[in-house]
């Protein structure tokens, strides 16, 4: 059995947003036992959204994950549920004011050290899953995923940019694995491709320090990498994102091949409604939860 998280305080992290190039404010506070996790733009008065699968914006989700509630969006949400799956966060107020949350620099890294400085606090109910139940796979242009049942969130993830840039990473979500593999993994672009998404509007706040950029054969800032297969690894953490978008946490074992967010959250979307999902306890994260306490690691572990 696995307790619903929160933070014990408030934590505020400021910075500007890769598309808008707007500087916000995030505040994460604590929420009571089954709130969800919601976004508040507090830049409009009340206006809440629910971090779920049924508010993401497909036309909007293209190169990062939007949340529309009809009438006021959420944007780049996905490196924040990605950190709050991680660290197995249940309940939380994200409040911004503006409408594109911060990209920081790139990976979830700052958001995982935030979140951790606020402290994290087991709650009084129990944390259900959502377990895959049966084999399902979608597939759509060059883009594969399929979802079948496991004890936990497993994802063998693979991408395809071309000659030297075909990578592939599997991996296992834990109470550890998170930050020690995923976290620090920085989102990508080509420079090819930084013109056309200017005139679009888009990557405003965009620079060498918050994006890895491949140019025409290497990377124009390879003091900016972290691992050799970061572009797969910073898939796995958008992926992460995404898959965080229902009112819990789901276990199955996934594989995808060249995805992207509006494809991401498309499948989970299908999976959600065609009841391919069931409420589950799943064993293999309560006996991590057991190993734990009964040896007594500290669950986060910080400063690294
Ligand atoms: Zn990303």
């Amino acid at each position: 059995m696995r307790w619903q998280r929160t933070l014990t305080k408030p934590v505020e992290i400021r910075g500007t947003g890769l598309h808008s190039g707007r500087d916000v404010a995030l505040v994460l506070h604590p929420a009571p036992e089954n709130h969800g996790i919601v976004f508040h733009r507090s830049d409009l008065g009340s206006v809440y959204i629910p971090a779920h699968v049924r508010y993401v914006s497909k036309e909007r989700s293209t190169l990062s994950t939007v949340l529309f509630d009809g009438q006021a969006t959420v944007q780049t949400i996905e490196h924040l549920m990605s950190a709050l799956n991680g660290l197995y966060i249940d309940n939380l107020v994200a409040e911004i004011n503006g409408a594109e949350l911060p990209i920081l620099d790139g990976s979830s890294r700052p958001l995982v050290v935030a979140v951790s400085e606020g402290g994290i606090v087991e709650q009084k109910k129990e944390q259900k899953f959502y377990r895959v139940v049966r084999f399902e796979e979608f597939v759509s242009g060059d883009k594969y995923l399929s979802a079948e049942p496991s004890d936990r969130f497993e994802v063998d993830y693979e991408i395809d940019f071309g000659p030297g840039l075909l990578q592939r990473y599997r991996f296992t979500l834990s109470e550890s694995s998170y930050e020690s593999e995923i976290a620090r993994a920085k989102t990508f672009c080509f420079e090819s491709d930084i013109h056309k998404m200017r005139a679009m509007g888009l990557a405003r706040g965009g620079s060498l320090s918050n994006a890895l950029v491949m140019g025409k054969n290497a990377l124009l800032n390879p003091d900016q990498q972290t691992y050799a297969d970061e572009f797969v690894r910073h898939k796995i953490l958008d992926f992460l994102g995404d898959v965080r978008l229902l009112d819990r946490p789901v276990v199955g074992r996934f594989v995808v091949r060249r995805g992207g967010h509006a494809f991401h959250t498309e499948c989970l979307r299908s999976l959600w409604e065609k009841g391919s999902l069931a409420l589950s306890t799943p064993k293999a994260a309560s006996s991590d939860r057991e190993r734990s306490a009964v040896s007594g690691e500290k669950l986060l572990p910080l400063g690294q």
